[in-house]
Protein backbone atom coordinates (compact mmCIF):
# COMPACT_ATOMS: atom_id res chain seq x y z
CA UNK A 1 0.00 0.00 0.00
CA UNK A 2 1.05 3.60 -0.10
CA UNK A 3 1.10 6.35 2.57
CA UNK A 4 2.75 9.34 3.60
CA UNK A 5 5.84 9.68 5.53
CA UNK A 6 7.90 12.88 6.92
CA UNK A 7 11.55 13.25 6.10
CA UNK A 8 11.89 15.87 8.18
CA UNK A 9 10.28 19.39 8.50
CA UNK A 10 8.54 20.28 5.32
CA UNK A 11 9.78 16.83 3.51
CA UNK A 12 6.51 15.04 3.06
CA UNK A 13 6.98 11.73 1.03
CA UNK A 14 3.85 9.65 -0.49
CA UNK A 15 5.39 5.74 -0.33
CA UNK A 16 5.05 2.56 -0.72
CA UNK A 17 4.58 0.72 2.77
CA UNK A 18 4.09 -2.10 4.00
CA UNK A 19 0.40 -3.38 4.08
CA UNK A 20 -0.83 -3.27 7.80
CA UNK A 21 -1.33 -6.48 9.22
CA UNK A 22 -2.93 -8.05 12.64
CA UNK A 23 -0.53 -8.32 15.23
CA UNK A 24 -2.73 -7.95 18.34
CA UNK A 25 -6.07 -10.04 18.99
CA UNK A 26 -8.13 -6.79 19.38
CA UNK A 27 -6.63 -5.07 16.48
CA UNK A 28 -8.57 -4.41 12.96
CA UNK A 29 -7.29 -3.65 10.02
CA UNK A 30 -9.21 -0.95 7.92
CA UNK A 31 -9.55 0.65 4.28
CA UNK A 32 -9.41 4.34 4.80
CA UNK A 33 -12.61 5.99 2.81
CA UNK A 34 -11.19 9.32 3.76
CA UNK A 35 -8.46 10.94 5.74
CA UNK A 36 -7.30 14.71 6.47
CA UNK A 37 -4.10 16.74 7.57
CA UNK A 38 -4.59 17.95 11.22
CA UNK A 39 -3.01 21.11 12.62
CA UNK A 40 -1.09 19.24 14.87
CA UNK A 41 0.56 17.55 12.07
CA UNK A 42 1.97 20.98 11.56
CA UNK A 43 3.88 21.03 14.39
CA UNK A 44 6.53 18.62 12.92
CA UNK A 45 6.11 19.94 9.43
CA UNK A 46 7.64 23.06 11.28
CA UNK A 47 10.25 21.48 12.89
CA UNK A 48 8.84 22.66 16.25
CA UNK A 49 8.71 19.28 17.29
CA UNK A 50 11.92 16.99 15.95
CA UNK A 51 11.49 14.19 13.36
CA UNK A 52 14.31 11.92 14.73
CA UNK A 53 13.54 9.44 11.57
CA UNK A 54 11.08 9.23 8.93
CA UNK A 55 7.91 7.70 10.08
CA UNK A 56 4.52 7.86 8.74
CA UNK A 57 1.54 9.96 9.50
CA UNK A 58 -2.03 11.16 10.21
CA UNK A 59 -4.43 10.33 13.17
CA UNK A 60 -8.15 10.91 11.92
CA UNK A 61 -9.72 8.32 9.54
CA UNK A 62 -13.13 7.29 8.41
CA UNK A 63 -12.76 4.04 6.38
CA UNK A 64 -14.18 0.14 5.60
CA UNK A 65 -13.29 -2.88 8.07
CA UNK A 66 -11.22 -4.61 6.09
CA UNK A 67 -10.22 -7.61 9.10
CA UNK A 68 -10.75 -8.21 12.42
CA UNK A 69 -8.48 -9.98 15.05
CA UNK A 70 -10.32 -12.79 17.38
CA UNK A 71 -11.11 -10.30 19.83
CA UNK A 72 -12.68 -8.04 17.96
CA UNK A 73 -16.73 -9.03 17.67
CA UNK A 74 -18.04 -5.07 17.58
CA UNK A 75 -17.18 -4.21 13.76
CA UNK A 76 -17.10 -6.88 11.17
CA UNK A 77 -15.66 -6.74 7.67
CA UNK A 78 -17.68 -4.41 4.99
CA UNK A 79 -19.22 -1.95 8.01
CA UNK A 80 -18.25 1.84 8.01
CA UNK A 81 -16.55 2.80 10.74
CA UNK A 82 -15.45 5.75 12.50
CA UNK A 83 -12.86 6.12 15.39
CA UNK A 84 -10.89 7.98 17.93
CA UNK A 85 -7.53 9.36 17.55
CA UNK A 86 -6.74 7.62 20.69
CA UNK A 87 -7.24 4.43 20.53
CA UNK A 88 -9.20 2.81 24.14
CA UNK A 89 -10.60 -0.62 25.18
CA UNK A 90 -13.63 1.12 26.60
CA UNK A 91 -13.73 -0.97 29.38
CA UNK A 92 -11.20 0.15 31.85
CA UNK A 93 -11.84 2.20 34.89
CA UNK A 94 -10.57 5.70 33.02
CA UNK A 95 -12.74 4.94 29.78
CA UNK A 96 -15.95 3.81 32.18
CA UNK A 97 -15.22 7.53 33.74
CA UNK A 98 -15.73 8.63 30.36
CA UNK A 99 -12.05 9.48 29.68
CA UNK A 100 -11.45 6.88 26.69
CA UNK A 101 -8.50 9.09 25.94
CA UNK A 102 -6.26 8.26 28.83
CA UNK A 103 -7.23 4.69 28.39
CA UNK A 104 -4.63 2.44 30.64
CA UNK A 105 -4.63 0.93 27.05
CA UNK A 106 -4.20 3.91 24.80
CA UNK A 107 -2.63 4.29 21.75
CA UNK A 108 -2.55 7.62 19.65
CA UNK A 109 -3.45 6.51 16.30
CA UNK A 110 -0.17 7.82 13.73
CA UNK A 111 -0.19 6.11 10.50
CA UNK A 112 -3.79 7.23 9.25
CA UNK A 113 -2.45 8.88 6.26
CA UNK A 114 -2.36 5.72 4.03
CA UNK A 115 -4.32 3.49 1.78
CA UNK A 116 -4.65 0.90 4.88
CA UNK A 117 -4.83 1.22 8.61
CA UNK A 118 -4.27 -1.13 11.66
CA UNK A 119 -6.71 -0.17 14.63
CA UNK A 120 -5.55 -1.19 17.80
CA UNK A 121 -8.17 -1.75 20.44
CA UNK A 122 -10.69 -2.02 17.32
CA UNK A 123 -13.09 -3.29 19.92
CA UNK A 124 -13.75 -0.39 22.35
CA UNK A 125 -11.92 2.27 19.77
CA UNK A 126 -14.51 1.72 16.37
CA UNK A 127 -18.41 2.72 16.36
CA UNK A 128 -19.82 1.05 12.86
CA UNK A 129 -22.77 3.02 11.09
CA UNK A 130 -26.31 2.08 10.41
CA UNK A 131 -25.35 1.47 6.88
CA UNK A 132 -22.66 2.50 4.40
CA UNK A 133 -23.51 6.54 4.86
CA UNK A 134 -23.55 8.77 1.76
CA UNK A 135 -20.67 10.13 0.58
CA UNK A 136 -21.55 13.19 1.41
CA UNK A 137 -21.10 12.70 4.80
CA UNK A 138 -17.81 11.64 5.35
CA UNK A 139 -16.14 15.03 5.68
CA UNK A 140 -18.36 15.21 8.16
CA UNK A 141 -17.93 11.37 9.95
CA UNK A 142 -13.80 12.29 9.56
CA UNK A 143 -13.96 15.74 11.13
CA UNK A 144 -15.72 13.68 14.43
CA UNK A 145 -12.72 11.71 14.89
CA UNK A 146 -10.69 13.98 16.02
CA UNK A 147 -11.59 18.24 15.45
CA UNK A 148 -15.27 17.95 15.76
CA UNK A 149 -14.85 15.53 19.01
CA UNK A 150 -11.80 17.45 20.26
CA UNK A 151 -14.44 20.95 19.79
CA UNK A 152 -16.99 19.37 22.09
CA UNK A 153 -14.87 18.46 24.50
CA UNK A 154 -13.59 21.99 24.57
CA UNK A 155 -17.43 23.56 25.14
CA UNK A 156 -18.11 20.86 27.77
CA UNK A 157 -14.54 21.30 29.41
CA UNK A 158 -15.59 25.23 29.37
CA UNK A 159 -18.58 24.22 30.70
CA UNK A 160 -21.10 26.04 28.17
CA UNK A 161 -24.81 26.11 29.27
CA UNK A 162 -27.52 26.81 27.54
CA UNK A 163 -27.82 31.03 27.38
CA UNK A 164 -24.04 31.53 28.55
CA UNK A 165 -21.18 33.34 26.40
CA UNK A 166 -18.85 31.61 25.13
CA UNK A 167 -15.44 33.19 23.35
CA UNK A 168 -13.40 30.29 21.21
CA UNK A 169 -9.75 31.58 20.62
CA UNK A 170 -8.24 30.03 17.27
CA UNK A 171 -10.26 30.20 13.86
CA UNK A 172 -8.65 26.89 12.81
CA UNK A 173 -10.55 23.61 12.32
CA UNK A 174 -10.95 22.91 16.28
CA UNK A 175 -11.91 26.13 16.81
CA UNK A 176 -14.37 26.56 13.99
CA UNK A 177 -15.74 23.18 15.35
CA UNK A 178 -15.71 24.46 18.68
CA UNK A 179 -18.04 27.33 17.81
CA UNK A 180 -20.36 24.45 16.22
CA UNK A 181 -20.04 23.29 19.78
CA UNK A 182 -21.25 25.76 22.16
CA UNK A 183 -24.09 26.66 19.43
CA UNK A 184 -25.26 22.74 19.73
CA UNK A 185 -24.66 22.96 23.11
CA UNK A 186 -27.07 26.34 23.81
CA UNK A 187 -24.39 29.15 23.77
CA UNK A 188 -26.47 32.47 23.40
CA UNK A 189 -23.34 34.36 22.52
CA UNK A 190 -20.55 32.61 20.47
CA UNK A 191 -17.74 35.39 20.12
CA UNK A 192 -14.78 33.71 17.55
CA UNK A 193 -11.80 35.57 17.83
CA UNK A 194 -10.40 35.69 14.56
CA UNK A 195 -8.47 37.77 12.41
CA UNK A 196 -9.03 35.96 8.71
CA UNK A 197 -11.73 37.29 6.99
CA UNK A 198 -12.82 33.77 5.31
CA UNK A 199 -12.49 32.43 8.52
CA UNK A 200 -14.92 35.12 9.97
CA UNK A 201 -17.33 34.34 7.22
CA UNK A 202 -17.36 30.16 8.08
CA UNK A 203 -17.36 30.70 11.83
CA UNK A 204 -20.64 33.10 11.56
CA UNK A 205 -22.08 30.33 9.58
CA UNK A 206 -21.34 27.74 12.69
CA UNK A 207 -23.03 29.87 15.05
CA UNK A 208 -20.21 32.60 16.07
CA UNK A 209 -22.69 35.38 16.82
CA UNK A 210 -19.72 38.30 17.21
CA UNK A 211 -16.00 38.54 15.73
CA UNK A 212 -13.35 40.26 17.86
CA UNK A 213 -10.43 40.52 15.39
CA UNK A 214 -8.50 42.10 18.34
CA UNK A 215 -5.30 40.10 19.84
CA UNK A 216 -3.68 40.83 23.07
CA UNK A 217 -4.68 43.50 26.18
CA UNK A 218 -6.91 45.10 23.01
CA UNK A 219 -8.59 41.60 22.48
CA UNK A 220 -9.87 41.40 25.99
CA UNK A 221 -10.19 44.52 26.36
CA UNK A 222 -12.84 43.92 22.97
CA UNK A 223 -13.81 40.92 25.20
CA UNK A 224 -14.69 42.48 28.59
CA UNK A 225 -16.69 45.43 26.40
CA UNK A 226 -19.34 42.96 24.91
CA UNK A 227 -19.67 41.11 28.19
CA UNK A 228 -20.95 43.95 30.60
CA UNK A 229 -17.03 44.42 31.71
CA UNK A 230 -16.28 41.15 33.42
CA UNK A 231 -15.61 38.33 30.67
CA UNK A 232 -17.14 35.43 29.11
CA UNK A 233 -18.53 32.43 30.74
CA UNK A 234 -16.71 29.88 28.98
CA UNK A 235 -13.59 30.15 27.25
CA UNK A 236 -12.95 27.79 24.70
CA UNK A 237 -8.82 27.66 23.62
CA UNK A 238 -8.41 25.82 20.30
CA UNK A 239 -4.26 27.01 19.71
CA UNK A 240 -1.83 25.62 22.54
CA UNK A 241 0.38 28.74 22.32
CA UNK A 242 1.29 30.83 25.15
CA UNK A 243 -0.33 33.76 23.70
CA UNK A 244 -3.90 31.90 23.02
CA UNK A 245 -3.69 30.54 26.78
CA UNK A 246 -3.12 34.06 27.90
CA UNK A 247 -5.84 35.42 25.81
CA UNK A 248 -8.19 32.59 27.40
CA UNK A 249 -7.43 33.14 30.89
CA UNK A 250 -8.19 36.65 30.59
CA UNK A 251 -11.35 36.65 28.49
CA UNK A 252 -12.63 34.67 31.45
CA UNK A 253 -15.02 36.21 34.10
CA UNK A 254 -14.48 35.36 37.88
CA UNK A 255 -16.22 32.11 37.92
CA UNK A 256 -15.85 31.09 34.44
CA UNK A 257 -14.11 28.39 32.93
CA UNK A 258 -11.25 27.64 30.57
CA UNK A 259 -11.34 24.59 28.33
CA UNK A 260 -7.90 24.42 26.56
CA UNK A 261 -7.68 21.14 23.65
CA UNK A 262 -4.97 23.20 21.91
CA UNK A 263 -1.69 20.40 22.15
CA UNK A 264 -0.01 23.31 24.42
CA UNK A 265 3.94 24.19 23.04
CA UNK A 266 5.89 26.58 25.62
CA UNK A 267 2.89 27.17 27.47
CA UNK A 268 3.19 28.04 31.30
CA UNK A 269 0.62 29.28 33.33
CA UNK A 270 0.98 31.53 36.22
CA UNK A 271 0.03 30.47 39.18
CA UNK A 272 -0.58 33.98 40.92
CA UNK A 273 -2.91 35.06 37.94
CA UNK A 274 -4.79 31.71 37.76
CA UNK A 275 -5.25 32.06 41.95
CA UNK A 276 -6.64 35.21 41.76
CA UNK A 277 -8.63 35.00 38.48
CA UNK A 278 -10.97 32.71 39.87
CA UNK A 279 -11.07 30.69 36.29
CA UNK A 280 -11.44 27.34 36.57
CA UNK A 281 -9.53 25.10 33.22
CA UNK A 282 -9.68 21.57 32.31
CA UNK A 283 -8.12 20.59 29.33
CA UNK A 284 -6.35 17.49 27.24
CA UNK A 285 -7.28 14.78 24.68
CA UNK A 286 -10.49 15.17 23.58
CA UNK A 287 -12.35 11.66 24.77
CA UNK A 288 -13.72 11.07 20.95
CA UNK A 289 -14.93 8.08 21.80
CA UNK A 290 -17.55 9.07 24.62
CA UNK A 291 -19.33 11.22 21.77
CA UNK A 292 -19.14 9.39 19.20
CA UNK A 293 -22.23 7.82 19.03
CA UNK A 294 -23.99 11.28 19.70
CA UNK A 295 -21.91 12.98 17.08
CA UNK A 296 -22.45 10.27 14.13
CA UNK A 297 -25.92 10.79 14.86
CA UNK A 298 -25.75 14.65 14.66
CA UNK A 299 -23.55 14.55 11.66
CA UNK A 300 -25.61 11.86 9.78
CA UNK A 301 -29.02 13.64 10.84
CA UNK A 302 -27.57 16.97 9.43
CA UNK A 303 -28.03 18.91 13.14
CA UNK A 304 -23.97 19.70 12.52
CA UNK A 305 -22.04 20.07 9.69
CA UNK A 306 -18.55 19.87 10.52
CA UNK A 307 -17.18 18.95 7.45
CA UNK A 308 -17.55 22.29 6.38
CA UNK A 309 -14.17 22.60 7.91
CA UNK A 310 -12.23 21.46 5.18
CA UNK A 311 -11.64 23.75 2.31
CA UNK A 312 -9.18 22.06 0.44
CA UNK A 313 -10.06 18.27 -1.29
CA UNK A 314 -6.64 16.21 -2.65
CA UNK A 315 -5.93 12.95 -3.72
CA UNK A 316 -4.02 11.06 -0.86
CA UNK A 317 -0.84 10.68 -3.68
CA UNK A 318 -1.17 14.97 -3.18
CA UNK A 319 -0.67 14.35 0.40
CA UNK A 320 2.64 16.62 -0.06
CA UNK A 321 0.58 19.43 -1.29
CA UNK A 322 -2.48 19.29 1.52
CA UNK A 323 0.75 19.99 4.00
CA UNK A 324 1.90 23.06 2.10
CA UNK A 325 -1.72 24.78 1.57
CA UNK A 326 -2.21 24.49 5.44
CA UNK A 327 1.32 25.59 6.35
CA UNK A 328 1.07 28.80 3.97
CA UNK A 329 -2.47 28.87 5.22
CA UNK A 330 -4.05 28.77 1.93
CA UNK A 331 -6.33 25.94 3.31
CA UNK A 332 -8.35 25.39 6.99
CA UNK A 333 -8.03 21.98 6.27
CA UNK A 334 -7.38 19.72 3.72
CA UNK A 335 -9.00 16.27 2.97
CA UNK A 336 -7.64 13.45 1.23
CA UNK A 337 -9.27 10.68 -1.01
CA UNK A 338 -7.19 7.76 -1.65
ZN1 LIG B 1 -5.98 15.97 14.67
ZN1 LIG C 1 -9.65 1.96 28.75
Amino acid sequence: MRGAVIHAPGDIRFETLDDPKITHSTDAIIRTAVTCVCGSDLWPYRGVEPTAEPHPMGHEYVGFVEEVGPEVTAVKPGQFVVGSFATSDNTCANCRNGFQSNCVNREFMSTCQAEYVRIPNAQGTLVATDGVPGEEFWPGLLAVSDVMGTGWWAAEAAEVRPGSTAVVVGDGAVGLCAMIAAKERGAERIIAMSRHEPRQKLARELGATDIVAERGEQGVARIKELTGGIGADSVLECVGTPEAMSQALRSARPGGSVGFVGVPHDVAVDGQELFFSHVGMRGGPAPVRRYLPDLIDRVLTGAIEPGKVFDLVLPLEQVAEAYKAMDERRAVKALLKP
